[in-house]
């Protein structure tokens, strides 16, 4: 059939009435004043925080009832709401776990934002939702999960556990989940909003080394099948946020596999190492897993917000999530897959716009270099602590984490420390405890970092 567009001059571009001569210009500024930002941003602090008083003074005010000054808008929002928090993409902003993102990644953005794409149906949003799949299934190969494992994006490592887990429930029941305490925070508050009950959380106590002890799991399995209650899934880390920590995966699957337990891997941080032949040797076994998570806002040089759950069981996500039950299991058959059957989120716009443009922009060579990098800048900075008697190298470097503390009197002088060297604005760095002693902690996945910039921070630190 012949296509009607019903074209016509004389539309406004804007549905708010700018004209497309301001709307060019504006963003052309906006571009200009991000890319600006990407060149001078090591001049600037790693973080920065504004008193309530301060930000409100500026950014407050009464409801704007008239039209206002767009540029003096733009730069407001640039020279303070955006210069008053954690500087993720700086390259000595070592802190909790850092965000450099690649501007590939901020374009795809802007591209999806610019079209308010959606990726909800396949009717409403066939390319999108294309995309979505293609990426998703690039990530699943690139993790070493099986062909036909489904996946979707959310907003980060969160809500794709907690997608993770209401699938797990959804397919085998309800039952104890067992974590141990290094285990991620934001996972026990997954399970409660679940709805598992206390006693269907058992929290280990992690071995030496923080890894999951095998044995423990095994026995509390036991015990709780003994006392009468059903033990559903094992959560395991690929990468804990504290000290770059693997757990045993194989060990893990195999106990899994025994017991009839889903098993389910949090990689929100550690899982893009997988990329790089380092972590691909330290993340062995992940690729066993029922549910996997992975987070692309994080070591995959995407901008806020994306995360990745990868369900190896064929249909499980839409199983657990299908909107209306007349729908289902109808979509993927010719690969016309509705994506708000896979989590709670209806109306969604297009995360994987990004991570494609970054895959195809990079490729997984050029992101798997800046990986590597990463790694290699955690070692490094071992070596350096090794070789200074001021320091202590608390747990080694694992997947870009290396967390140390001052030979003597460190207990004490490892926050100060933290927060003078971040009130300096120099750099930013964690400190934090390993099973209860206080360290400080540097996390390296930023591959603008230098050798040089870990250096001055070290000693920095080091100095009081
Ligand atoms: N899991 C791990 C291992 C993490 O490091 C984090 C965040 O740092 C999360 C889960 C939560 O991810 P998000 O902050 O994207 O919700």
């Amino acid at each position: 059939m012949e296509k009607d567009h019903g074209s016509g001059p004389g539309r406004p571009a804007d549905a708010l009435g700018m004209t497309p001569k301001e709307m060019r210009r504006l963003g052309h500024l906006v571009v200009d004043l991000v890319v600006d930002h990407c060149e001078s941003r090591a001049d600037g602090p790693a973080i920065q925080q504004g008193t309530p008083e301060e930000l409100r003074a500026v950014l407050g005010g009464p409801v704007p009832e008239v039209p206002g000054d767009a540029d003096r808008a733009i730069r407001t929002l640039v020279d303070t709401a955006l210069a008053n928090m954690q500087h993720g993409d700086h390259p000595r902003y070592f802190a909790r776990v850092p965000g450099p993102s690649s501007f590939a990644a901020v374009l795809g953005e802007w591209l999806g934002t610019g079209h308010n794409a959606i990726a909800t149906s396949w009717g409403g949003g066939s390319g999108p939702t294309t995309v979505e799949l293609v990426v998703v299934d690039w990530l699943r190969e690139l993790l070493g999960m099986p062909e036909g494992t489904d996946g979707i994006l959310v907003s980060g490592g969160s809500l794709a556990n907690l997608t993770a887990f209401a699938t797990a429930r959804a397919e085998l029941g309800d039952g104890v989940a067992y974590l141990t305490d290094q285990t991620h925070s934001s996972i026990a508050r997954d399970l409660r909003a679940l709805g598992f009950p206390p006693d269907h959380v058992r929290v280990l106590r992690s071995d030496e080394q923080l890894r999951m002890p095998v044995g423990e799991l095994a026995a509390a399995v036991a015990a709780d099948r003994a006392a009468g209650r059903r033990p559903l899934m094992v959560v395991a880390t690929a990468g804990t946020t504290n000290t770059g920590t693997v757990d045993p995966l194989p060990e893990i699957a195999d106990l899994c596999r025994a017991e009839g337990l889903w098993f389910h891997i949090d990689g929100a941080y550690g899982a893009p190492a997988a990329l790089s032949a380092t972590g691909a040797a330290a993340l062995a076994g992940m690729e066993r897993a029922d549910s996997l998570v992975i987070d692309p806002h994080k070591w995959l040089f995407q901008p806020y917000d994306v995360g990745c759950v990868l369900v190896r069981r064929p249909g499980a996500l839409e199983r657990a999530f299908t909107i209306n039950a007349e729908y289902l299991n109808t979509s993927a058959a010719g690969g016309e897959v509705n994506l708000r059957d896979r989590s709670l989120e209806l109306s969604r716009r297009s995360r994987a716009l990004k991570l494609w443009l970054t895959f195809r922009v990079y490729g997984a060579a050029g992101i798997r270099a800046a990986i590597s990098q990463g790694i290699a800048l955690a070692e490094f900075t071992e070596s350096r602590l090794r070789a200074d008697p001021r320091w202590e190298v608390v747990t080694p470097a694992q997947l870009g984490v290396v967390t140390f503390a001052l030979t003597h009197g460190g207990d004490g002088a490892h926050a100060t420390r933290a927060a003078s060297l971040a009130a300096s604005g120099y750099a930013a760095v964690t400190s934090t405890t390993v099973h209860g002693r206080s360290v400080l902690r540097l996390c390296t996945i930023n591959p603008t970092t230098t050798e040089d910039d870990i250096i001055q921070t070290l000693d920095r630190l080091a100095t009081p």
